[in-house]
């Protein structure tokens, strides 16, 4: 039986790198594919920022947001315990909420798909058990998802010989995964992470449909390789849709509600401003922040820098943190002495949490030092703006070998003995994309790989396409049946 108009429910796992691309998935099946969607956005906390993302999307009103109730797992955890696991527990707990809701649904035709992210598979029983059919969105590239996929396929010894002896890991269709750039769980096989990223990759095959936020044109190869006709086509259950780029779009503010960096921004010349920014979580240790600050100063460039009170060892330190926004500029006693005095005009520095998407659509930014989060790569790209690639943690470093090696729309910060990136390297590889004729380059090819993205999105466009198949399937299924 088809019914008219389908309806989905998104289930968003904590972290603004995770909820952002979540919702602008929503809006799009609702604004362009006629479905219903409810988000379910699981917080730790009463996230402030979190608050603002989806009040900048409450003007599309039929997107029916529901919070769950803040989760406190703290006491659950060992101490200092992987952020995976925090979110991954997180997500366990807001399940009976989610599936009372989804069962009292009265407004609405019953959910007949879920879509959730890599950390909501321990939502798959109750999908299954309410009838619901299971999407599993990857909102990075289908490079990674390539890997994911086909990891329980993988011949354990050729993970082992990667970790041990440093062979790049091969992946069909795909370029291969160099031992510098690897994921966390091929370091050790069989270890803890490696056994719960395969058992969570074991479970992502099964699911009814896979959502890639790329989209062919971007990634032609590993698009293949992860699509039903591809070669990794036989280990996925479902078909796999790349059905990106999908980015938070901006809206033009009255001057008076404007952000001051913004209007700091409204007064520079043309691609002049470098932007510094490592993501919702990104955090650096003091030694790390001076010579970035150092960097800025050699550079001799405009910037506007997001800044983090420093961490020592732990680069996703302020994952949690920073969603409850705020953060104070007197506080800034973490900078150099005399920076934020001596940058004064040429530079801003802001604290804890900047408007991104508006930052890099903003005429006057000219280039972005970035720790790779795929989020803040598409951002970028459909702004057209080149890069400086440093990468974090996660699959960071793919993102950042992806843009400086293929697409050559970025430079790469090299790792230097001790573990920190010097002032000099960070002013070099700044002057590079801002000031030198390889900035001009990048900056033609970055804008080629804009225009390609949008015609994804467009009516004949692959992504477009990718999506309209995703919802006739869930037209086509009942809940239930
Ligand atoms: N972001 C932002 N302001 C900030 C830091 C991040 O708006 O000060 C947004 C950014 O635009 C992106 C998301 O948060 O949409 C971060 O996602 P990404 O995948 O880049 O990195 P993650 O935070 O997941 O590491």
């Amino acid at each position: 039986m088809v019914t008219s108009k389908p309806h989905a429910a998104l289930l968003a796992s904590p972290g603004m790198g995770h909820l952002i691309p979540m919702v602008e998935l929503g809006k799009r099946l609702l604004t362009h594919h006629g479905l219903h969607v409810t988000i379910f956005v699981v917080t730790t906390d009463s996230a402030a920022t979190t608050s603002q993302i989806l009040q900048q999307t409450s003007n599309l009103t039929s997107l029916n947001i529901i919070h769950v109730p803040p989760i406190d797992v703290s006491d659950k955890l060992p101490p200092n315990p992987p952020l995976a696991i925090r979110i991954l527990l997180t997500m366990l707990e807001s399940l009976p909420f989610v599936r009372s809701s989804i069962l009292s649904t009265t407004n609405l035709p019953p959910p007949s798909a879920l879509i959730v992210d890599m950390f909501g598979l321990a939502a798959f029983p109750m999908a299954r058990d309410l009838g619901m059919l299971i999407y599993v969105y990857f909102a990075t590239s289908a490079w990674f998802s390539a890997v994911t996929l086909y990891f329980p396929a993988m011949d354990k010894k050729l993970i082992e010989s990667h970790a041990e002896n440093h062979e790049p890991l091969m992946v069909p269709g795909c370029e291969a995964v160099l031992f510098e750039d690897t994921l966390e769980p091929f370091l050790s096989p069989g270890g803890e992470m490696y056994e719960g990223y395969l058992t969570a990759a074991k479970e992502i095959v099964t699911a009814d449909g896979i959502l890639m936020n790329t989209w062919q044109d971007l990634e032609p190869a590993a698009t293949k390789a992860v699509r039903e006709d591809g070669i990794l086509g036989r280990f996925t259950k479902g078909p796999v849709h790349a059905v990106g780029p999908l980015v938070r779009t901006v809206e033009t503010k009255p001057e008076d509600g404007k952000d001051a960096v913004l209007r700091w921004l409204d007064g520079q010349p043309a691609d002049s401003v470098i932007y510094v920014s490592f993501g919702s979580g990104g955090t650096m240790s003091e030694d790390q922040m001076r010579e970035v600050a150092l960097g800025l100063e050699l550079s001799q460039q405009r910037f506007v820098w997001v800044v983090r009170p420093p961490c020592e060892g732990d680069a996703s330190g302020s994952f949690f943190d920073v969603a409850n926004g705020g953060g104070d500029v007197a506080a800034l006693n973490y900078l150099p002495e005399g920076f934020v005095k001596r940058t004064e005009g040429v530079g801003v520095v802001v604290p804890m949490w900047a408007p991104q998407a508006e930052i890099l659509g903003h005429p006057a930014t000219g280039g972005f030092v970035t720790h790779c989060g795929w989020n803040s790569v598409l951002e970028s790209v459909l702004n057209g703006v080149p890069m400086v690639a440093w990468p974090l943690y996660a699959e960071q470093k793919m993102n950042a070998f992806m843009l400086s090696e293929e697409l050559g729309v970025a430079v790469r910060v090299a790792e230097e003995g001790g573990g920190v990136v010097r002032g000099e390297q960070v002013a070099e590889l700044v002057r590079r994309v801002m000031v030198d004729k390889e900035g001009v380059g990048m900056r033609k090819k970055v804008k080629e790989l804009k225009l390609s993205g949008e015609k994804a999105l467009t009516k004949f466009g692959s992504s477009h396409h990718s999506l309209c198949e995703m919802s006739k399937d869930c037209e086509v299924h009942v809940q239930g049946s």
